[in-house]
């Protein structure tokens, strides 16, 4: 029997952690905290989601010395030329805050009728630490802003996105639903497909 191929997540969120790990289960890919490698956190600094996620994930490579996965993700409100974008975590600045990030959506949005938005996330693997082809997947799910919150699922801008073809917000969702048609579950699934392919 081959040995399980072994995956580091460039992340310390349980949710992704989770939700990672059972799409890649399938695939005899062993994924593995960073927190295991006492990584830490590096700074994001990057105009373009891509950059960011590919530093995250040579930095877990680097210091893991395995192959490494890392995402970045993000809101784009058309109304504000796609604020916040990859500024999404800290819109309303330190320490990060849902609430406050939401609070100064919606108020940025009164008045507005222009109400699109989409949610982005891309996801990186590099084989190793200064791997010259990274595999590159990403998504986009389209929805609109609400001034209300309906929900309370999902995290982050969940409870203001408003899904027209379920007639629910993101945080009305189940996971299931949820990871089916998001940004994050299109990318992963795109990510499965290219892994199966034998890209890994
Ligand atoms: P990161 O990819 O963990 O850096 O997340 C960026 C930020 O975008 C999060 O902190 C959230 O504010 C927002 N975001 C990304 N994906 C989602 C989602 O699925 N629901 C709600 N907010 C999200």
């Amino acid at each position: 029997m081959n040995a399980l191929k072994k995956l580091v997540i460039a992340s310390n969120n349980s949710g992704k952690l989770r939700e990672i790990g059972e799409l890649l289960a399938p695939l005899a890919i062993e994924v593995i905290p960073q927190s295991q490698f006492a990584a830490g956190e590096v700074d994001e600094p990057h105009p373009a989601f891509v950059e960011n996620a590919l530093v995250k994930a040579r930095h877990a490579s680097r210091c893991s010395g395995l192959p490494a996965l890392a995402d970045d993700s993000g809101i784009c409100v058309s109304a504000l030329d796609g604020s916040p974008g990859v500024n999404s975590a800290r819109y309303a600045g330190e320490p990060k805050s849902d609430e406050r990030n939401n609070q100064k959506l919606v108020a940025a949005l009164q008045g507005k009728v222009d109400r699109r938005a989409y949610y982005y996330c891309v996801i990186v693997l590099v084989r190793h630490a200064d791997d010259p082809q990274p595999i590159i997947v990403d998504g986009s799910w389209y929805g609109e802003i609400i001034d209300q919150p309906r929900g309370a699922g999902g995290f982050g801008y969940d409870p203001y996105f408003w899904v027209p073809e379920f007639g629910k917000t993101s945080a009305e969702l189940t996971p299931e639903q949820k990871n089916r048609i998001s940004h994050r579950g299109q990318a992963l699934m795109e990510l499965a497909e290219q892994l199966q392919a034998g890209k890994f």
